[in-house]
């Protein structure tokens, strides 16, 4: 068996991804967000940092996005994307892709590492004139795009999420699964809180 094997994947310099990376400062995250910095780096990956303050700054964010209209790949500030993931998002036909990641000791998608095509998935799936919380956006989108599939006969493929595997990683103490119950895990306990 040949355990070298090289691999070639698309690389970001080459496809050049509009990746936006929306940030809170907030205790115990640093060290997290330096970490998906230097990830990105040691890819050529330069994201646009965003800043957010306060619960509805993801929710004008990402109606920005929209409104601007081009393509774009959201990874939040806890996510590492392995080498070449993020041009497989960007590269990839659908209009609506996300990678997965552990939550609470499952493999799901929410607005992590997500890529989105606004002029292909019609109006801004936030609802007009009611800003939405951060933690509640995920549900809400989806929801929407999922319905729009169900009215739209025609094309329905092109609002469903379209998943991309393996996994990557999620940097999330509070999304562990031994703080789900109720178990914190000592060693993530001291780095959260060095
Ligand atoms: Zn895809």
């Amino acid at each position: 068996m040949n355990l070298c094997t090289i691999t070639n994947h698309i690389h970001p310099e080459d496809v050049n991804p509009n990746i936006i990376l929306p940030y809170a400062e907030s205790s115990g995250t640093t060290a997290v967000l330096d970490a998906v910095k230097v990830n990105l780096a040691m890819q050529a990956i330069i994201p646009r940092m965003v800043k957010l303050e306060g619960i509805y700054s993801y929710d004008i964010l990402f109606r920005e996005l929209w409104t601007i209209g081009a393509p774009f790949i959201l990874v939040e500030h806890d996510i590492i994307p392995w080498p070449g993931a993020l041009a497989q998002l960007w590269t990839c036909p659908e209009a609506w892709c996300g990678f997965t990641y552990s939550i609470y000791g499952e493999f799901r998608s929410y607005l992590g590492c997500t890529k989105f095509e606004p002029a292909r998935l019609g109006d801004c799936p936030l609802p007009e004139g009611t800003l939405i919380a951060f933690e509640g956006m995920d549900r809400i989108i989806e929801k929407t795009l999922l319905l729009r599939a169900r009215e739209d006969w025609k094309s329905p493929a092109k609002y469903k999420h379209h998943l991309h595997t393996p996994p990557v990683a999620h940097l999330n103490i509070h999304h562990s699964r031994m703080r789900h119950f109720g178990e914190l895990n000592p060693y993530f306990w001291e780095a959260e809180t060095r």
